[in-house]
């Protein structure tokens, strides 16, 4: 078993198997999420349930947040009741979720204000990276925080980078991101341009994946086109969040606002709750 107590804050598509390798690995795991019934799975698996954010922060001597967006983050943090309401001095809190580099350096300031450290380590890879232990972690932060995080991040990822300062890892995985966006939307029209010219969809995405083109998401994203079946690993509301933070962070590419939009309108189209790769089915009118 190993000695570090760790706590773990949101327990969604990404979070539930997150924790279930950090339990596997030998740590002792406290949880908490806002909706309690969807802790039973870890619990089951050797967990232990915080009952409440405040007892998870001072309870644990690493804390990690794996929740939606930035207001989600941010409440976790500084609500009255959070995570830093109680006694969290040399505490370390780790925030894995995908937010704006400016909300990462809220809570690092929020943090050190109660004399606890700060990193920021969103994540690249979806929920079977997640399982499997292969996401890539984009860390900022100290290189003190960073080495203390580190036994963590090898049991969750195959590969980490501390790649700058608070604000640096946020912004590389915004980068991402919008690589993937255009990945995705890519072969989504490419397809139906290749249908609407009578050719078979099975025949469009062999041709792609067996040439220069494929890739590791045009593989993994095949079958859900060819079934039509898009239940969510990367929701798709996740994505459109994605592409809003890198315009507001001055992505200002000529892709990046058709882009955005295309995934905007997705949502509104009531889209949002399903995969990433549901854009097909947006496009596909
Ligand atoms: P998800 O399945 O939608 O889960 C969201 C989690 O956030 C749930 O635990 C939810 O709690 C919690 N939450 C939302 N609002 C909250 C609030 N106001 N207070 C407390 N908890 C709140 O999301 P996910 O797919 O695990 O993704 C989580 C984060 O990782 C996102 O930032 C996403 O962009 C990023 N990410 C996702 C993937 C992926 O492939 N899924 C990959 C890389 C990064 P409830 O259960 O109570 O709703």
């Amino acid at each position: 078993m190993n000695t570090t107590k760790i706590g773990w804050a949101g327990l969604g598509n990404m979070g539930i198997p997150m924790v279930s390798n950090l339990l596997k690995a030998g740590y002792a795991v406290q949880v908490f999420n806002r909706t309690r019934n969807k802790e039973k799975d870890v619990l089951d698996a050797g967990a232990t349930a915080a009952g409440n954010l405040s007892k998870l922060g001072s309870g644990n001597d690493i804390t990690l947040t794996m929740v939606s967006d930035d207001a989600a983050a941010k409440e976790l943090f500084t609500a009255p009741e959070g995570l830093l309401a109680g006694e969290v001095k040399g505490k370390l809190f780790i925030n894995v979720s995908t937010v704006s580099p400016e909300t990462s350096r809220f809570l690092e300031e929020s943090c050190i204000n109660k004399g606890a450290a700060f990193m920021e380590a969103p994540v690249s890879g979806s929920v079977k990276p997640a399982q499997d232990g292969t996401l890539i972690i984009l860390a900022g932060g100290t290189e003190d925080a960073y080495q203390k995080a580190k036994p963590l991040f090898d049991v969750l990822g195959k590969l980490s980078l501390l790649v700058g300062p608070v604000g640096a890892g946020s912004a590389a995985k915004l980068a991402i991101n919008y690589f993937l966006g255009l990945n995705l939307q890519g072969l989504a029209e490419t397809v139906l341009f290749a249908q609407a010219n009578g050719v078979k969809t099975e025949d469009m995405l062999t041709i792609i994946n067996e040439g220069a083109c494929g890739s590791g998401i045009t593989k993994l994203k095949s079958p859900a086109i060819l079934k039509g079946e898009f239940p969510a690993a990367f929701a798709l509301k996740h994505l459109a969040k994605d592409l809003r933070l890198a315009k507001e962070q001055g992505l200002d590419a000529p892709l990046s606002t058709p882009l955005y939009e295309s995934f905007k309108q997705a949502q509104e189209a009531g889209l949002g709750d399903e995969d990433v790769m549901a854009i097909y089915k947006h496009l596909d009118k």
